[in-house]
């Protein structure tokens, strides 16, 4: 294993090290084996009790402390000036087989000196909820952190009640978020913010360096990032639900699955954290909420895009107004492969548009609608389509239309029938299924954690395991809590 020590050798201020009271009981409850051997890790070591320190602790096999990362945020619209790894710790970078640097950090491993109230600790259920997801995000094609392991801790957490303690072992391309920067920059630490945008250049953008002006190229790549990210994850139904500032990375992956959810109905103003009281995170308003937090990235680059304020500041706006054309490009090439379309036609956008004003009046799956849209194009029979919709919806007027716009494709039914298929996922991990999981694993039943894991490994495949099914009227989850 080749174990770096980046970003903890950058200037003291960036991270604090950790002196770790070892965990009583540390036991691995899954281990990602392929992704150990992606990043060059051998997964006999590290179920070895050096291993187990390692994932449990971050012992680092050189004896170097790990550290916790310094960040500051916009939780809900309100600037807090230091957040920090509360119940982190990043234990260092490895090579893996692409010769790409990937952090290796855990989550739920003790106090650090972020920690403020918190206890620094996490309970099994999040750590399992962060475990499926982020693997199924993965599998769905969506750039996010993956997770290498996870942990129980043999030790119990307070919460509204006593849990099971866990670790996540999580995987990212970096941990340095927008809230990064605005930790320096709220304290006019330019310097400070220049060396941050060294860093994150050199590790994740390096061809970056030959630009013109590097921080305004990285301002532009880090907004296409995030309009290319959250585009994609309104195409599969996806509710971040807790978009702060110190939850959006400027590696441009999906992080932090707290209180995350996935649309049953489809319904643009759905909420499920219950910390959201007031639809902030709402699913609709993703992009407006991902462009908001761009702009709190920019104000921390205008000392370093132009000496004169002013024309740093049309610059920094020049770069965000990016985030449309991309997003829109994304996201409409997005509806078009989910409909089944090749050919691009000026109507398409009104097309997707009806669709999902039909779903919303006729509250049909988001996810089955599509995935019977495609089995449709196959058989050439709609009725369970159909049967997906509600009344008023008009459901089988826009089918008309679909199948009219399908007839100028030029390609066969099994071609797009593939195609379709490919893109519209059979299975996401579906509410009711997640907390089903976490009930049972809490109770010491690990069986449908490993069912669900292995079947969201391959989401486009056919399959009869029932995951596909949206809960029932008691099944339904209405509130999800954020992850702690
Ligand atoms: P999150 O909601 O997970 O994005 O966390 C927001 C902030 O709260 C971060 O600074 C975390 O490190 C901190 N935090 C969350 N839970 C805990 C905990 N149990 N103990 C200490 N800090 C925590
Ligand atoms: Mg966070
Ligand atoms: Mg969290």
């Amino acid at each position: 294993m080749q174990l770096s020590r980046i970003y903890a050798s950058l200037p003291e201020q960036f991270s604090a090290p950790l002196t770790q009271a070892p965990l009583r009981n540390p036991q691995i409850v899954a281990l990602n084996e392929p992704l150990a051997r992606e990043l060059g890790l051998d997964p006999d070591w590290l179920r070895s009790p050096p291993g187990l320190a390692f994932l449990g602790q971050g012992s680092r096999p050189d004896g170097t402390p790990p550290v916790a990362m310094a960040y500051a945020g916009h939780q809900f619209g309100h600037f807090v000036p230091s957040l920090g790894d509360g119940r982190a710790m990043l234990v260092g970078e490895v090579t893996d087989r692409a010769r790409r640097l990937r952090d290796i950090h855990l989550k739920g491993s003790g106090p650090t000196p972020f920690s403020r109230r918190g206890d620094g600790r996490a309970a099994l259920g999040p750590v399992l909820r962060e475990y499926v997801v982020s693997e199924a995000m993965h599998a769905l094609g969506i750039p996010t952190t993956r997770a290498l392991a996870a942990l129980t801790t043999g030790e119990s957490v307070m919460r509204e009640t006593m849990q099971p303690g866990g670790v996540i072992v999580r995987i990212a391309s970096s941990h340095v978020r927008v809230g990064t920067f605005q930790y320096f920059a709220a304290q006019d630490d330019t310097q400070s913010v220049r060396i941050l945008a060294d860093h994150v250049i050199g590790r994740l953008y390096p061809e970056l360096s030959d630009a013109e002006n590097p921080y305004l190229a990285l301002l532009e790549t880090v907004t296409a990032r995030q309009a290319d990210l959250v585009a994609r994850w309104m195409l599969i139904g996806f509710i971040h639900g807790v978009m702060n500032t110190d939850n959006m990375s400027i590696a441009g992956e999906t992080i932090d699955f707290g209180p995350c959810a996935f649309l049953d109905a489809y319904d643009p103003a759905k909420v499920f954290s219950f910390i959201d009281q007031n639809g902030r995170y709402a699913y609709g308003n993703q992009p407006d909420m991902a462009l908001w937090n761009l702009g709190r990235l920019a104000e921390t680059l205008l000392p370093l895009l132009d000496s004169t304020h002013e024309r740093a500041v049309e610059q920094a706006k020049s770069a965000l107004m990016r985030f449309d054309g991309v997003f829109n490009e994304s996201y409409l090439g997005g509806w078009r492969r989910k409909m089944g379309l090749a050919l691009e036609e000026d109507g398409d956008a009104r097309l997707a548009g009806r669709l999902l004003t039909a779903m919303h009046r006729g509250e049909a799956d988001f996810t089955l609608t599509f995935r019977r849209l495609g089995d449709a194009v196959q058989s050439g029979r709609t009725e369970d389509v159909v049967s997906l919709f509600g009344p008023g919806s008009k459901i089988e007027d826009w089918i008309g239309d679909w199948k009219g716009r399908l007839d100028r494709e030029e390609r066969s039914a099994e071609a797009c029938h593939a195609d379709m298929q490919a893109t519209n996922p059979r299975i996401i991990p579906r509410n009711h299924r997640i907390e089903e999981m976490i009930r049972s694993a809490v109770a010491g039943d690990y069986t449908p954690f490993h069912r669900l894991s292995e079947a969201l490994s391959h989401p486009f495949e056919d399959g009869a395991d029932g995951f596909e099914a949206p809960p029932t009227v008691h099944e339904q989850v209405k509130n999800t809590f954020c992850g702690t």
